[in-house]
């Protein structure tokens, strides 16, 4: 008779995500979950009993690789339980029952944002791509030399302390969850409408943070843009709130959907001048009006442009990112070019070729392009990119950073 399966004592828990700021935080709260259950953590696969690996499914990429990762650790740890957990499982749960139906998925109860902590484990940098170790591993390098030159280059130093992960933030879940129903996204499937954290909530965690001594703070969520509007409250509300001190810090701004520019410009233009904000990833997605429009997007593209433009004139040390899809259903080599050219008013471009989630509206879209436009359109926005790129590293090291302007400047109203 097989001896009873023993309770797992040690369990060590890893992301297959590339760079998710959001899915490395989790892994605190899924570790917190395991100790709560009065299991130890392992400092390797190799000593734990249970493995939980934290997916990551966004495009098919990611799924490939997450799928890869599964695979390589149920074969190299057979007699190990392996459990699932992250975006995987829900964007393609079609997937995980077909090629991992004996692993358990775990759906932790609602797991309170405080489990998270505000700090990433270092020991989760260890799986990101080997551009984000890079970046990790030459910043402090980068930062010894403006000292000893005694200079700051902007935009630059901005993009360098926030393009990436960075273990020298404090990290600030302010929501999770969105409002919008982009037709090719799968994040909305895992992550679900917007559940925003309490504005008191969020201030007492930055206090926290100040008071530690920490001066680098990230804002995180699914989409920033909309925080408040389940509360009555907005992003400009949210922004007023870390800007109203007069402690020196840097904000960094996760992903902020274009429509929230859109509905709040002028606040957002003058709030943003405060210089102590240093990033934000405004995801334009594609240059293209009409297939801005098949996206689901509510904005066109020129008008963001604009405003983004001002925020630039406002605070030049802002580093602002994007993302672009390159490749979706119906896509024109004219529609194409409108996203090469919004290349060139961003400090820091990533650019994913279309890749159909399950389940999602574009997935079924006529007019699919081929692998081989996509590569190649793929190719040809990496060469504007990397134009770019080159034009914001040179233009930085031309240009100091700009003089400190007395802060708060004016303080914001909420005028909508
Ligand atoms: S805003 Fe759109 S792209 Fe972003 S998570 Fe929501 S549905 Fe996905």
């Amino acid at each position: 008779m097989s001896p009873e399966p023993t309770e797992p004592k040690k369990f060590y828990v890893l992301s297959t995500t590339e760079g998710c700021a959001t899915n490395l935080l989790e892994n605190n709260a899924y570790r917190k979950q395991y100790e709560i259950a009065g299991m130890e953590s392992a400092s390797s696969p190799e000593e734990a009993d249970l493995i939980l690996i934290n997916t990551c499914g966004y495009s098919k990429e990611m799924e490939d690789k997450a799928v890869n990762i599964i695979a390589g650790h149920r074969q190299k740890y057979p007699g190990k339980q392996i459990q699932l957990a992250g975006c995987l499982p829900k964007i393609n749960p079609q997937k995980i029952r077909k090629d991992f139906a004996e692993l358990k998925v775990q759906h932790f109860p609602e797991i309170p944002f405080e489990d998270q902590g505000n700090e990433f484990a270092s020991k989760d940098f260890g799986g990101l791509s080997f551009k984000h170790r890079l970046m990790v591993n030459a910043r402090p390098l980068f930062f010894k030399i403006e000292n000893l030159l005694g200079l700051k280059w902007q935009p630059l130093h901005n993009l360098v302390n926030s393009v990436v992960v960075n273990s020298e933030f404090f990290l600030i879940t302010v929501s999770t969850g969105c409002l919008g129903f982009c037709t090719f996204c799968g994040i909305k499937k895992a992550k679900g409408s917007l559940r925003s954290r309490p504005l008191p909530t969020i201030a007492s965690e930055f206090k926290k943070g100040l008071a530690a001594g920490y001066k680098n703070f990230w804002i995180l969520g699914d989409d920033i843009g909309c925080w408040g509007q389940d509360l009555g409250l907005s992003i400009v509300d949210l922004l007023a709130e870390f800007t109203k001190t007069k402690e020196d810090f840097n904000l960094v701004i996760n992903y902020v959907d274009p429509q929230f520019i859109a509905k709040y410009p002028n606040q957002l233009v003058e709030v943003l001048k405060d210089r102590r904000i240093v990033g934000v990833n405004i995801p334009i997605q594609s240059g293209s009006t009409p297939i801005l429009k098949s996206m689901a997007r509510r904005y066109e593209a020129k008008p963001i442009l604009k405003i983004i433009e001002q925020m630039k004139v406002g605070n030049p040390n802002l580093a602002i990112k994007t993302n672009i899809i390159v490749g979706f259903p119906n896509e024109s080599w004219s529609d194409f070019f409108q996203s090469v050219k919004s290349v060139f008013a961003f400090d820091a471009i990533l650019a994913l070729k279309f890749t159909a989630r399950p389940g999602t509206p574009a997935a079924t879209y006529p007019n699919q392009i081929s692998e081989t436009v996509k590569s190649l359109r793929h190719t040809l926005i990496n060469l504007a990119i990397l134009g770019r790129h080159a034009w914001v590293l040179l233009a930085s090291l031309f240009r100091v950073e700009a003089p400190e302007l007395p802060y708060p400047t004016t303080p914001v109203q909420n005028k909508v």
